[in-house]
This record gives structure tokens, C-alpha cells and sequence, in this order.
């Protein structure tokens, strides 16, 4: 848990169009170690998408340099899994077809691939709705449904891009817990946006806060929470929990 896998240098970046530029980025440094769960929380419009686009590798870096330290030595970037803030089924296929997706474009159909995904389904409590449509889910079985489609095809990082934010407020709690754990039991590397702060509190081991746009690194808070269990909804009644809101929050209003 102690070597980063991955270190952003001085990453910049600007939206060039006719009306001029907008600077997104400016000279973002951080790393996550393996196994991490970090999140990174700044004003709306300030530069996160843009951020994890350029992690994810959707869009180059202007300046700056990622470097990757794998365990093994080796200098191949991470498989990346991306997940955004509406989970993008397709009505006309069902959830097997829609959770298979991925594999089928990469061609990656392979019988340990679908055995794989078969054991999520499962694992989540969906198998009994893979021939359903979509629209016959609730939200919170429908990110389940996006979590496996991503899952399917085994990154080692995970970007979340607000993959909450489209639900209510209840269902939001219920439903980041939920894949929270989920995704924590895979031991996978997260990095998560989110502008809500209880999230990022309950959710994360380490908290990047970004000022405005032009986004720079403000600080980096490490968050260790005294739980009686790991649910993300014990983490609010932490008794440390409340500093952690509060010290983000005086972050964001500076
Ligand atoms: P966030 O995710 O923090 O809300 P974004 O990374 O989406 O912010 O956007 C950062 C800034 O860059 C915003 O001001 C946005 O308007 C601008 N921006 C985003 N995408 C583009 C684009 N394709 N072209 C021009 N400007 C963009
Ligand atoms: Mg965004």
C-alpha cells in the first residue's frame, strides 16, 4: 500500500477553441498508491472531469507527465476502468447484453471473462433480473449493473467521474455505500471525483481538494476514520467525522 502506482507531475491543460482559452488544469501533482481509495473534491467547473480524462488517457496532457510504478517493476500503464455520472445502459439490450458490452467491443468474449461477470451478477443480486431491460431497474441496481460492465473487464484503476450525482439524495447514500463496499472488496484502486463532501469523507482514505479553475492541488487530507464496521454510513457518525466535513468545508470557502 505504500508505493505509488501512479504520480501526476505538473499536469496542465487548456481547452483552446474561437472564443479563446480556458485554462483547466495547472500543474496537478499527486500520487495513489495501490489499493488506494482516493477522492477528489473541488468547485463545480473546476477542472475534475478534465483531470480524470487525462488519467484515464481520453485526453492528452499539455505538460506535464504521468509516471506509473507497477509492483512488478514493469512500466505498463494501468487497465483502466471509467464510470460516469449516468450509468449509460442501453434501453434495447438487456442487462446481460449491456454488462458484457465492453468485452464483447474489445473482443474479449472469453468463457473465464463470461464466468466472471456471471459470478458478479450474482455476487450483486442481479441474476435474476439479466434479461431484463434497464428501465426496469431501480438506480441503485442499474449502477450495480454499470459497476459490473466496467468490472468485466478488469482494470486495475477505477474512475469514477460523480458516479452518484444523478440519484436522489437517499438513494445516493444507499447506493454509494453500496458500490463503495463492493468496490473495496476488489481491492481495486479508486479514484474518485465527487463535489460532496460527506462522500469524500466516508468514503475516501485520502481527500485531493482543488481550488477554482484554473485547478491546482490545495491539499491533500488523509482521512482516518475510528468505525465500528467499514460502512460507508457508520463513516458519518464517526466522531472524527465532522472535523474532517468541516476542515474541507473552510477548504472550499477560502
Ligand atoms: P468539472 O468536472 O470540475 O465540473 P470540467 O473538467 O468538466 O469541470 O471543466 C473544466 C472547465 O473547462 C469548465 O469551465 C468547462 O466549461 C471547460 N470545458 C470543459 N470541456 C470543454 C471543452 N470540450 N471545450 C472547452 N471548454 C471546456
Ligand atoms: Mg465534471
Amino acid at each position: 500500500m505504500d508505493k505509488n502506482i501512479l504520480e501526476l507531475k505538473n499536469i496542465s491543460y487548456s481547452y483552446h477553441s474561437l472564443h479563446g482559452e480556458t485554462r483547466a488544469l495547472d500543474r496537478i501533482t499527486f500520487g495513489v498508491r495501490e489499493g488506494e481509495f482516493v477522492a477528489v473534491v473541488g468547485p463545480s467547473g473546476c477542472g475534475k472531469s478534465t483531470l480524470l480524462s487525462i488519467i484515464a488517457g481520453l485526453l492528452p496532457a499539455e505538460e506535464g507527465t504521468i509516471l506509473v510504478n507497477n509492483p512488478d517493476g514493469s512500466l505498463r500503464y494501468p487497465r483502466v476502468g471509467y464510470m460516469l455520472q449516468r450509468e449509460h445502459l442501453f434501453e434495447w439490450r438487456s442487462i446481460y447484453k449491456n454488462v458484457i458490452l465492453g468485452l464483447e467491443i474489445n473482443h474479449m468474449l472469453t468463457p473465464d471473462r463470461l464466468e466472471y461477470v456471471n459470478s458478479l451478477l450474482r455476487d450483486y443480486d442481479l441474476e435474476k433480473f439479466k434479461d431484463k431491460r434497464p428501465s426496469e431497474l431501480s438506480g441503485g441496481m442499474k449502477q450495480r449493473a454499470a459497476l459490473i460492465r466496467t468490472l468485466a473487464l478488469q482494470p486495475q484503476l477505477l474512475l469514477l467521474d460523480e458516479p452518484f450525482s444523478a440519484l436522489d439524495y437517499q438513494t445516493r447514500l444507499m447506493v454509494s455505500a453500496d458500490i463503495c463496499h463492493l468496490i473495496r472488496r476488489t481491492g481495486k484502486t479508486v479514484i474518485l471525483i465527487t463535489h460532496d463532501l460527506s462522500e469524500a469523507v466516508s468514503l475516501a482514505d485520502r481527500i485531493i481538494v482543488l481550488s477554482g479553475r484554473p485547478a491546482t492541488v490545495k491539499r491533500e487530507i488523509p482521512i482516518h476514520l475510528t468505525l465500528q464496521d467499514d460502512s460507508p454510513l457508520a463513516a458519518r457518525n464517526a466522531p472524527e467525522f465532522n472535523e474532517y466535513f468541516n476542515q474541507l468545508w473552510e477548504e472550499m470557502k477560502s
